[in-house]
């Protein structure tokens, strides 16, 4: 255990889109962040090679770039940006506690959760090659979909939001193949009635993925199994979705704060204000429907605000930032 306690006025848990957005407002509001980054500095975003949705860059910008300007940015406004895991917290008491790399204490006035989520694949070595490639693999329609506009790609998942993702790319898409495990979807009637009846989505019940294939730089398709015949066949695929679920990071605040059954945790609607006074959430952490990244710096800038009126309401001595205009 350390031998000194910090005292932090705002501390910022992770270095997504989220994360950096709270940390710019938060700063330009003489909050004096700081953030601690986490294993993945820079978030779910430096894993993807184009980004070409997120407001501002006409051409389009790699991930891992745009998050160093997301950071740069933050810096500029004086953002106090650390390496380090958050592996334990205590919100029972008045002061919010937090421990850092099982060994530094912190005590914090308000805090911005933003750990984000980590979506879920399926485990393959060849899925995991072509996904580190950036060669045809990837866990978001709606962020990858437009790279394989007219092809012909394959999708894993028997949720409604594997639904959603597959509809999303037969709008864009030639032909979607859908891979479902059992002999039935697990999403709701209204969803799986979407992809049934859209005529370029083809749906193969009890299937396995065996093999995503490819030629060692990009997928060429995907050699799957029927498990009650034992059949295989390759389906050609210049792109291959996982579709099977996210995981949020949130585990670490289990027992303080209150989470959906997945572990999103829950915010009082139009806010960012956790069951914690005090204690805020933004980005994927929170957000099971959107998952993007400028949604999560919206809620990253929410949070901010909230944290920021928070402050002010109960501490005497913080003076909001009248110089600066947000
Ligand atoms: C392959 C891929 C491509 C994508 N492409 C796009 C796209 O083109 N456009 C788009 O808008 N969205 C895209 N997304 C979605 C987008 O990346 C996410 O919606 C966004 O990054 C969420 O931001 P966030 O700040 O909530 O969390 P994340 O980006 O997930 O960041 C979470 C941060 O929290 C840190 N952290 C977690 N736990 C702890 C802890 N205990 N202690 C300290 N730090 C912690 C991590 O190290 C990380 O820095 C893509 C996602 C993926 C996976």
């Amino acid at each position: 255990m350390s031998d000194t306690i910090e005292k932090v006025k705002c501390l910022i848990i992770g270095s997504g889109p989220a994360g950096y957005t709270a940390a710019i407002y938060a700063a330009r509001a003489n909050m004096f962040p700081v953030l601690y980054q986490g294993t993945q500095p820079g978030g779910q975003l430096t894993t993807t090679n184009d980004v070409e949705n997120f407001p501002g860059y006409p051409q389009g910008i790699t991930g891992p770039a745009m998050m160093v300007e997301l950071q740069q940015q933050a810096e500029r406004f004086g953002t106090d940006v650390r390496d380090g895991w958050v592996t334990k917290v205590d919100f029972s008491g008045e002061t919010h506690k937090v421990w850092v790399n099982e060994t530094t204490e912190i005590h914090c006035d308000t805090i911005i959760i933003s750990t984000g989520a980590s979506a879920k694949y399926l485990g393959l070595p060849s899925e995991q090659k072509y996904l580190q490639l950036g060669g045809g693999v990837s866990a978001c329609a709606v962020c990858d979909g437009f790279f394989y506009r007219n092809q012909e790609v394959v999708i894993v998942g028997a949720g409604d939001s594997a639904c959603e993702e597959a509809h999303y790319l037969s709008k864009l898409c030639k032909k979607v193949t859908m891979l479902v495990r059992r002999d039935e979807f697990r999403a709701s009637q209204i969803m799986q009635t979407r992809v049934k009846n859209t005529q370029n989505i083809e749906i193969l019940y009890n299937t396995d993925t065996e093999e995503v294939l490819g030629d060692g730089q990009v997928v060429t398709g995907v050699r799957v199994k029927n498990n009650v015949t034992g059949k295989e066949q390759e389906i050609p695929a210049t792109g291959f979705f996982v579709a099977i679920g996210h995981k949020p990071n949130t585990d670490v605040f289990k027992d303080y704060l209150k989470r959906d059954a997945v572990g999103y945790i829950l915010n009082e609607p139009g806010t960012t204000r956790t069951n914690v006074p005090g204690v805020f959430v933004s980005g994927d952490a929170a957000d099971h429907v959107y998952r993007q990244a400028v949604t999560a710096a919206g809620t990253g800038c929410m949070a901010a605000l909230d944290a920021e009126r928070y402050l002010a309401a109960h501490d005497a001595s913080f003076q909001v930032n009248t110089a600066t205009n947000y």
